[in-house]
């Protein structure tokens, strides 16, 4: 028998879940290639070599059967029992859809009904479990011109789950779409909906897009679990003097807090890490967001309702008659939110916020780009706070990079990053990959961030823009950076992605 080392990425999902689920749980084996001459089947005692062989024979008459022994076998198999359970459950569903078309004379390509079967309600379950199991934020399925596939973002990365058959994409779009109660005919359309659902008594909302592309539709389920623990501002990942900034800005209780950086950054991570410090049995904390991703008791969390005329303005202008003492406020988009919630901060109220924007100066920019004044600006702004999350290496596998690696490594792409943090070659890592990971060599996710502080200096600065640049106080990205590569939590390649 021969021995073979696999690699997740480039496995053919519908090979490795083709034998029949009963009959790999019995022998425990499984398939990983197939050619039009041979198929090769992984398994993890060679005893059984004689009986499978018996067997496969008989099912691939014309293929020559390989076997192999494979490097953490476990991995591996788990993946692909997991892709024959998702083949059943697709087979089930396949079977009834055949069952109906044939009852239905009248139009042999209906689908009606079928969205509300149990077997398209399994199969969804299935695909929503699996991710919630692999703690992913986010579901991917496109139609493609073969086939659909379905993907998870996990660490903000996506990886491959499942291929689905393209019949049965469309069941399940309908699928979804009863179950956020919108009209399932439609996909010619950009549609929004949302449920909830429980999984292994865990509440979670899901959030559901719909899109019209040119080979079909593609649908994004963004998963929120309902009462997702709120960090302490003291775990985030701040080094000591940053932590000590942001605690004494938030104790003063007046002042506009803007924290930036790309989608899916940790923001409100780090926003309801900041309320929960805030929290008293005196204050009134109002949060006006949308959508809602944190639900928590201690907090007037508005709820807005766009059928009823009751969107982010119109609460917005209603939030300071609530007198409030903090003001949590999901985004910045236009002037009005950024008016309001700058005289807010005037007027003694502490405001916590975000805005798009990639770093503080370009914080500052967007402010005044959007038609914020310099004043208003200068004596109401506390700090601005911007972060990355970047990948954590992989304790198990991740080694030390040898020193010419980053140099010869894509023709030196890094060689700007490592000269600008002055890292010492000698002290890098890079990732691997191993069972644990699942080949990634990365898993979890550490915090990097910049501060900027409002004192005398920024405030001349902003009033007076011919002043300097190096006067005004901030606490740069580069130093936790540097920190974070030279201590071995993340490589250089997972540096410059996320920030650089
Ligand atoms: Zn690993």
């Amino acid at each position: 028998m021969q021995n073979e080392s696999l690699d997740l990425e480039s496995l053919d999902l519908g090979v490795l879940g083709m034998l029949e689920l009963g009959f790999m749980q019995k022998l425990e084996c499984f398939a990983f290639q197939k050619t039009e001459q041979s198929i090769k089947i992984a398994l993890r005692d060679s005893v059984q070599k004689e009986l499978l062989a018996f067997h496969l024979d008989k099912k691939f008459a014309n293929l020559r059967v390989e076997f192999y022994q494979i490097q953490d076998f476990d991995f591996f198999y788990q993946r692909a029992l997991l892709q024959a359970e998702f083949w059943l459950l697709c087979e089930n569903l396949k079977a009834k859809l055949a069952l109906l078309q044939t009852n239905t004379y009248k139009n042999p390509n209906t689908q009606e009904g079928l969205e509300d079967s149990k077997e398209v309600k399994r199969l969804l379950d299935f695909i929503l479990q699996e991710a919630i199991d692999s703690q992913s934020s986010d579901i991917h399925i496109e139609l493609h011109t073969q086939n659909a596939l379905v993907r998870k973002r996990i660490d903000g990365i996506l990886q491959k789950s499942f291929v689905l058959e393209k019949n049965l994409f469309a069941v399940l779009s309908s699928r979804l779409k009863l179950q956020c109660n919108i009209d399932m005919t439609e996909n010619r359309k950009a549609l929004d909906g949302r449920f909830s659902q429980t999984f292994q008594d865990k509440e979670f909302d899901f959030r559901f897009s719909s899109v019209p592309t040119i080979s079909g539709e593609s649908l994004v389920i963004r998963i929120l679990p309902k009462d997702i623990e709120v960090l302490e501002l003291e775990n985030l990942g701040f080094d000591t003097e940053r932590l000590q900034i942001i605690t004494s800005t938030l104790y003063k209780g007046s002042g506009v807090v803007i924290l930036v950086g790309p989608t899916g950054c940790g923001k409100s991570t780090t926003l309801h890490a900041m309320l929960k410090s805030s929290q008293s049995s005196h204050k009134k904390i109002l949060t006006i967001e949308d959508p809602i991703e944190y639900q928590v008791d201690s907090l007037t969390q508005i709820l807005l309702n766009e059928q009823y005329d009751f969107g982010f303005n119109q609460a917005l202008r209603s939030a300071l008659r609530q007198d409030p003492d903090v003001m949590m406020i999901g985004e910045i988009r236009d002037l009005a939110t950024l008016e309001l919630a700058f005289q807010s901060a005037l007027t003694g109220h502490l405001v916590l916020t975000t805005l798009h924007a990639n770093n503080c100066l370009g914080a500052l920019d967007r402010i005044l780009g959007l038609g914020g004044k310099v004043d208003i600006l200068a004596s109401s702004l506390s700090l601005i706070i911007a972060q990355r999350l970047v990948r954590r290496l992989c304790k198990h596998c991740s080694i030390k990079a040898s020193e010419g690696f980053y140099k010869e490594y894509k023709n030196g792409l890094y060689m700007g990053l490592i000269e600008q943090l002055q890292l010492d070659q000698k002290n890098l890592w890079r990732s691997v990959g191993c069972k644990h990971c699942q080949g990634y060599g990365f898993k979890g996710r550490i915090m990097i961030n910049e501060l900027l502080l409002n004192n005398e200096s920024l405030s001349t600065f902003l009033r007076d823009q011919k002043k300097d640049l190096q006067d005004i106080k901030m606490f740069p990205m580069d130093v936790d950076a540097k920190n974070l590569l030279e201590s071995g939590q993340s490589s250089i390649d997972e540096v410059h992605r996320v920030w650089w």
